[in-house]
């Protein structure tokens, strides 16, 4: 196939007008000033599944508080996660942190610039890895993602299931072989870009493409047929009590996500699975639950937030308790005025603003 893709392609033409193109209308960009590693990691890393206008303050932030590996290594996971609250996919902090503590005890402080090793740090994928080599070192190596999927599938006429992990590697092996020896830093941000501002997943402009006389969907009239991308798995939906809970004093209780998974160490109000609406019965469910006696006072209002798997819908209650002593290490009573100083995720943010005042 990729023979067959390859044979009408003139590498070289393309590769002139892709690097060109790149070199005079690319986006100013905070991680674009110089080829530092670290800042393409950091920003390679954010930019996974958020736009590119979301990421430039949590970035610039990023930087202010972190500006090494080494500050990243020995700053405080929470405060990590602050930085990175409302991004999203909070893993990616998580991760990012570990391999900067890996970065500092196995290779002295540098990252490396060989592709084995840096594959090893936690979180670092063959797209990041990619990405990093080919910016920060100029080396050819491929950073394929949906982006650059999409714009090579219609440039060669690639009809792969680009939702297939297999695909990827079909991918791989064609940016291997048409990238530019002589610069694969613009040669693989030109293909990023072009994905982002030109050849978008609708309505790609074609008319002003700079790479339109090698595509090849274009000129068969298959851009609208390309890439080939099967249907998502349907989203499992999740509902969710969550309890603002007053104490005698007026504190509200607060939860840490301790346990492995989604949104792991980040905070939250007390939320429960459930399907049951009657307050006694979500009383019942959360006091067996926490070992906390609660009085639900009223409903306050629902919201729903959807992840890339699952689909949260919360209904959001207040409530009173009288406990002085709370029996797990993992909640406690703040003043509201303190919330602000514990990483939530954007939903449990979202209630603070519109629910935590209708008592
Ligand atoms: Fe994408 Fe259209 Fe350019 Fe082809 S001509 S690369 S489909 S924008």
């Amino acid at each position: 196939m990729i023979d067959e893709s390859l044979e009408q392609f003139n590498k070289i033409a393309f590769e002139e007008d892709l690097i060109n193109w790149y070199n005079t209308e690319r986006r100013v960009l905070p991680w674009r000033m110089n080829q530092n590693p670290y800042r393409i990691w950091v920003s390679e890393i954010m930019l996974q599944q958020t736009r590119v206008d979301t990421v430039i303050p949590y970035f610039e932030n990023f930087m202010k508080l972190f500006p090494t590996v080494e500050d990243l290594a020995n700053a405080n996971p929470q405060d990590v996660l602050k930085a990175w609250e409302g991004l999203g996919y909070y893993s990616r902090a998580r991760n990012l942190q570990t391999a900067a503590k890996q970065v500092i005890d196995l290779y002295d402080g540098v990252i490396p610039a060989q592709p084995k090793l840096l594959s090893k740090l936690k979180g670092i994928g063959p797209y990041t890895k990619g990405a990093i080599m080919s910016i920060a070192y100029d080396k050819p190596e491929p950073a394929v993602d949906g982006n650059v999927m999409r714009v090579l599938a219609r440039i060669l006429n690639i009809d792969a299931d680009i939702k297939q992990p297999k695909t990827r590697k079909i991918f791989e092996e064609i940016v291997r072989e048409i990238i530019s020896k002589t610069n694969p830093s613009a040669f693989n941000q030109g293909l990023m870009e072009l994905g982002a501002i030109v050849c978008t997943p609708k309505q790609p402009m074609c008319l002003l493409c700079p790479v339109q006389s090698h595509c090849a969907a274009f000129a068969k009239g298959k851009v609208e047929e390309l890439p080939v991308k099967s249907k998502a798995k349907k989203k499992k939906l999740e509902q969710h009590a969550v309890l603002l809970i007053f104490n005698d004093e007026g504190k509200i209780l607060i939860e840490h996500r301790f346990k492995k998974g989604l949104l792991q160490n980040l905070w939250q109000y007390p939320m429960f699975e459930t399907k049951k609406t009657e307050l006694p019965e979500l009383e019942e469910q959360f006091t067996n639950d926490y070992k906390i006696p609660v009085q639900i006072t009223k409903k306050v209002g629902t919201l729903k937030h959807v992840f890339t798997h699952i689909i949260w819908e919360l209904t959001v209650f207040t409530a009173r308790t009288h406990v002085k002593q709370l029996p797990v290490e993992h909640m406690r009573f703040v003043e509201e005025d303190e919330l602000a100083e514990f990483p939530f995720p954007v939903s449990h943010q979202n209630i603070t603003k519109e629910h935590l005042h209708q008592e």
